[in-house]
Parts: structure tokens; sequence; C-alpha cells
């Protein structure tokens, strides 16, 4: 490569800012990922699969404490903006600074924002519009996309 593709390549970059589509930081083969997740986890996460409502033991958590990416580890959510949403998810109303990134997502006949993890890409949940004050956002999360680690609350 030329090195004025290659300068051409890196501003490219630097310029593409939020919103757009970046390499994540985190990566592995789709068979690597199967190996280092549970069956459950690796699913939702590298599949975009939808754990049942209900089924989380996250979703009646109600301990202080931070919920990070059940792939990478990076933290996601504090329990200062989880909240009870009634959907059988677990839910918060706003995920911590610079730890997510949302696409729009057309499958199953809908429009959805779906909510991935900044650092690892991995699929975590979507967001919707109907949350509780002051953000108005219901961040709807799968249980087995998430690891949570009580303690002083990020
Ligand atoms: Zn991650």
């Amino acid at each position: 490569m030329k090195r004025s593709t290659v300068l051409t390549a890196i501003a490219g970059l630097v310029l593409a800012g939020p919103g757009v589509a970046r390499a994540a930081e985190v990566t592995h083969s789709d068979e690597e990922w199967r190996k280092l997740l549970s069956p459950e986890s690796y699913e939702v996460l590298r599949h975009a699969g939808t754990e049942r409502p209900f089924s989380s033991p996250l979703d009646d958590e109600k301990r202080p404490g931070t919920y990070a990416c059940a792939a990478c580890n990076l933290a996601l959510f504090s329990s200062k903006t989880k909240y009870d949403s009634g959907s059988g998810w677990p839910s918060f109303w706003a995920p911590l600074p610079n730890a997510v990134v949302t696409k729009t997502d057309k499958s199953l006949l809908m429009v959805r924002d779906e909510v991935r993890c900044r650092r690892c890409d991995s699929h975590l949940g979507h967001v919707f519009d109907d949350g509780p004050k002051p953000t108005g956002l219901r961040y709807c999360m799968n249980g087995v996309a998430l690891r949570f680690r009580p303690g002083r609350a990020a």
C-alpha cells in the first residue's frame, strides 16, 4: 500500500466519529467466541438472540453494583439506572458513558434500535423510547449478555 493510501485510511478512521461503524477493539473468530462463552450467552451476544423473558436472575437483581459485558467485561450499566420495567428483561434508563453503541435493526418486521457493546461489538439487547425519566429511554437487555459485579455502583 502506498503511503498516501495509508494516510487516507487513517484519516478516514479518525473522521468516522460516533455513530459510524468502527472496528471492535476486542475481536475473536466465531469459533473462538463459541468456546469462550456459555451456549446461552454465545447465542445472544454473537447471533443477536433473545433470552426468554423472566428467565434471567438479573431481572430481579436489586443490589448496588455494575453490569458488565459478558463477552469482554467492559462496564456497561450502573445499578443506579436499573429499574423494573415489567418486561421480564433487565432494564436500565441509561448506559455508562462510552459503553454501548446503537444501530438500526430491521429484523422480525420491526424497526428497533439494537444495542451493542462498544468494545467487542456483541449484541446486548434493544433500546426503546418508553422508559422513565430523566431519559425516557428503556435499555432492554438480555441477562445472559451481562455479568453483575456487586459492590459500589459505577
Ligand atoms: Zn463487550
